[in-house]
């Protein structure tokens, strides 16, 4: 879930809980209000009506005086004697006991009870003489218009709340949008930095370089350009160390070839010292190769090239560098066009299979692949050989990376930089890499190229 959204719902929510708080706190006041008075004039009625009863000479209420009594539309009541029994009723019609508690309680009691369909709220009250309990008055109002007077209040506020929620929750939308806004163009420009691996970038600053955001900003910035100057430095280092070690390394081969014409007998250091002038010769040569890549400035001659032909060409010099050692087999070859380096694209070919032969044991298998898929031509090289760690396959693509087994191997083996050249090619080219391995089943490199437009 995106910031935004989670500020958005964590602050309508927070409305959303002070409004059921103060909506409730409102029905609850407005409600009590009404009901007092409502329970105000019901005690009124009560005492009007007590008032009115006389005893009669065997000591009971003679309600006939009620008969008088100015009673409002709205208002019933029911006079009980002693045992309970109904003495009175007005409205005549309505006959069933208003409050069956109330009746039996020997306490002045407020409910609100359903009588008859009708919503009442009722008033009991002992009536009593000087010689004991002498029966019960209730009294009791339509609680309709409270009814409804709550029900519009309710109403009211849960239309209130939801629109205000409504708003709220725009207006918080619009305004996280905006405060974080800066943050979003800060992380574009950053992924632009990542994708195209330009330091040169820098996030442009909106706004003050004050707040929150600006420092961000600022600071981002500051670790642009000093690892802008500091990867500048590195790559002016590569070149120039790779550019000094050509000449001392020629020098040297050209003498071990003098020393051989002279005949000095030591054929086996001679030989071993021209090996590895010539694995340094190819390490030099490899990493002037990288840092002309990364400074952009690697030479590309882009013309046609037919994909299908330089793979077989790269497929029978590595059949032989493999000789018996393992199988090697296209098992799919379609004819293809694209736009590049031939003699580039090559590297890349003789990379992937040359560690493809040379992490496979002997008698495993290497297919060969390359096909059409919609607008780009995949290449696709699998062995049997030993897979790659999970630990190792992000970086296998880094410079100078080795796995650890590759680490271990004896001397001869390379410097970690044919599948960075690999990589750098491929992209160069508009195109991608990526591998695919499980540690003890094998690996598989897959070269995606834009097929050359017709
Ligand atoms: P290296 O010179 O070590 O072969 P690369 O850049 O070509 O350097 O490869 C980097 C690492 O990737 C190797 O050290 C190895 O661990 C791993 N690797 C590359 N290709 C394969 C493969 N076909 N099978 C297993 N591991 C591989």
């Amino acid at each position: 879930m995106s910031l935004r959204l989670r500020l958005t719902l964590l602050f309508t929510t927070l409305l959303g809980g002070m409004l059921l708080i103060f909506g409730s706190l409102v029905y609850g006041v407005v409600s009590l209000v009404l009901y007092y008075q409502l329970d105000n004039h019901l005690s009124a009625s009560a005492t009007q009506l007590i008032d009115l009863l006389r005893l009669n000479t065997s000591n009971e209420y003679d309600v006939r005086l009620l008969a008088n009594f100015q009673s409002s539309e709205n208002l019933f009541y029911q006079v009980y004697g002693p045992g309970q029994d109904l003495q009175l009723a007005h409205p005549g019609s309505m006959d069933a006991v208003l409050d069956p508690v109330g009746r039996a309680s020997g306490e002045p009691l407020f409910t609100s009870q359903v009588v008859e369909g009708r919503h009442l709220r009722v008033l009991s009250v002992p009536l009593r003489t000087e010689r004991g309990p002498a029966g019960m008055l209730q009294v009791a109002e339509s609680l309709t218009s409270i009814d409804a007077a709550q029900n519009v209040l309710a109403r009211t506020l849960i239309i209130l709340a939801v629109v205000t929620l409504v708003i709220f929750g725009i207006i918080i939308w619009q305004m996280t949008g905006q405060a974080l806004a800066p943050l979003a163009a800060v992380t574009e420009t950053a992924r632009q930095i990542s994708r195209a691996a330009d330091l040169q970038r820098r996030i442009p600053m909106r706004g003050s370089a004050n707040d929150e955001v600006g420092s961000l900003v600022e600071a981002f910035n500051k670790t642009l350009e000093r690892m802008e100057v500091l990867f500048n430095s590195q790559k002016r280092f590569l070149t120039d160390v790779s550019h000094e070690l050509r000449t001392p390394l020629t020098v040297i081969k050209g003498n071990i070839g003098l020393l051989r014409q002279q005949g000095v007998t030591d054929e086996e250091s001679l030989s071993s010292t021209e090996q590895e002038v010539d694995r340094l010769t190819r390490l030099v040569g490899d990493l002037l190769f990288l840092a002309q890549a990364e400074t952009g400035s690697m030479p590309l001659a882009m013309l046609p090239v037919e994909l299908d032909t330089v793979l077989l060409e790269v497929f029978q010099q590595m059949s032989m560098l493999a000789g018996d050692k393992l199988v090697m087999k296209i098992t799919e070859i379609d004819q293809i066009q694209v736009k590049g380096d031939r003699d580039r694209l090559k590297q890349v070919l003789v990379n992937l299979l040359g560690n493809a032969i040379q992490y496979t044991p002997a008698g495993g298998e290497v297919r060969i692949a390359l096909r059409k898929v919609g607008s780009q031509a995949q290449l696709s090289i699998t062995d049997t050989g030993p897979g790659i760690p999970p630990e190792d396959l992000p970086h296998i693509f880094e410079r100078f990376y080795r796995g650890e087994k590759s680490r271990r191997r004896s001397q001869g083996s390379g410097f970690g930089l044919g599948l960075s050249i690999a990589f750098w090619i491929v992209r160069n080219h508009g195109g991608s890499i990526e591998a695919d391995s499980r540690e003890g089943a094998g690996s598989t490199f897959c070269v995606w190229l834009p097929l050359l437009a017709v």
